[in-house]
């Protein structure tokens, strides 16, 4: 059940509902709905009519308690990534390589990333690759890159871990966290990053429902966890002609059922550049968050998913095109709510 406290409400009552959820045996998280109010997740059914200050109990409710909007409907959750805000106003660009090849490239491709406008650069040290015979990722050493690479550019750096065990490693080195499409269901991964104080990026398993995809997201969150960002990266569909199928309805749709914030992918999404740039405007029309886009000084010559790489010229000009579509929407309703800069979840296991 989902109980919300009023702004003003006694932090007595707070402690009382949790303290019947566990005389009850059930657990129970407490968060804030950014509001001013306190909400508190129950797993189970406790009477709380008895406390005062409630402003509404929800019996029946998604089981996605944590990242639906029925427990926080009034404000968006605003991500912080280094100093980029994602969530709750201008859209943001998350630009780079799929794979970090070196030090010297990636060092390149993170100035031209930089100098394109993006906000935050990726490239993957440790790649979920369909062939064990491909290039699987520097490792540990990308990673430095990847400092390296912040401390040249100033930007924020997101990239994948695909083992829990990774966690400690990749948070160490990274500013965000990516949970790739094909370890959205990794189970006990997403309990670690759930333990982890460094925003996520969770992909859609392409062949994960949208329900599915925010109850891995309730997995991280219920561990601890209140910074997460979904990424809608394309569903697979019967058509071949595209790689995947770049499933935009995804984006409206999870803002009317989280207060997540939302990228999208028109990279993977389609798996091929020239698709990039409409799929990626296409994207901030239906609402999003920002877009994550795969860039590098030689597309060709890229060693990962080069068919749907694109130059920074080109990353540049989506960027300003994007900024021209952000300001003809606003003013839109979403633009209006108040954001939430999420701070914490409380377990009460
Ligand atoms: C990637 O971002 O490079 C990647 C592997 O993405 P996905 O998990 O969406 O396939
Ligand atoms: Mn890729």
């Amino acid at each position: 059940m989902i109980v919300t406290l009023h702004a003003g409400a006694p932090v007595a009552t707070t402690d009382a509902i949790v303290a019947a959820a566990r005389a009850a045996g059930c657990d129970s998280r407490t968060f804030d709905d950014g509001h001013g109010g306190t909400v508190v997740g129950i797993v189970g059914t406790v009477s709380v009519s008895e406390y005062p200050g409630i402003s509404s109990v929800l019996e029946k409710h998604r089981p996605y308690m944590l990242a639906s909007r029925e427990g926080r409907p009034y404000a968006p959750t605003v991500v912080k990534v280094g100093g980029v805000r994602i969530g709750g106003g201008r859209p943001v660009v998350i630009g780079g390589p799929c794979v970090i090849e070196g030090r010297e490239a990636l060092l390149e491709a993170a100035l031209a990333t930089k100098a394109a406008g993006a906000d935050i650069l990726r490239g993957g040290a440790f790649k979920p690759r369909t062939s064990p015979y491909a290039f699987q990722g520097l490792g540990e050493e990308g990673l430095q890159y990847l400092a390296e690479a912040r401390e040249a550019t100033g930007l924020p750096v997101v990239t994948e871990a695909m083992e829990p065990d990774h966690i400690p490693l990749v948070a160490h080195y990274a500013d965000m966290i990516q949970i790739g499409a094909r370890n959205m269901a990794n189970f006990p991964l997403l309990r670690r990053v759930g333990q982890a104080n460094t925003p996520v990026l969770l992909k859609r398993g392409f062949s994960a429902t949208i329900e599915e995809w925010l109850m891995s997201a309730e997995y991280i969150l219920a561990h601890g966890n209140p910074d997460v960002v979904l990424c809608e990266r394309g569903i697979r569909g019967f058509d071949t002609t595209t790689r995947f199928t770049l499933d935009l309805t995804a984006v409206p749709l999870v803002k009317e059922l989280s207060h997540l914030p939302i990228i999208v992918d028109p990279s993977h999404g389609t798996g091929r550049r020239s698709l990039v740039a409409r799929m990626a405007l296409a994207g901030l029309a239906a609402g999003a968050d920002g877009l994550i886009i795969e860039a590098h000084p030689d597309p060709d010559s890229a060693q990962c998913d080069a068919a749907q790489t694109i130059t920074p010229a080109e990353l540049a000009s989506i960027i300003e095109s994007g900024r021209i579509l952000h300001a003809a929407l606003l003013g839109g309703t979403g633009e209006n709510e108040r954001e939430h800069v999420s701070s914490s979840v409380t377990l009460h296991a």
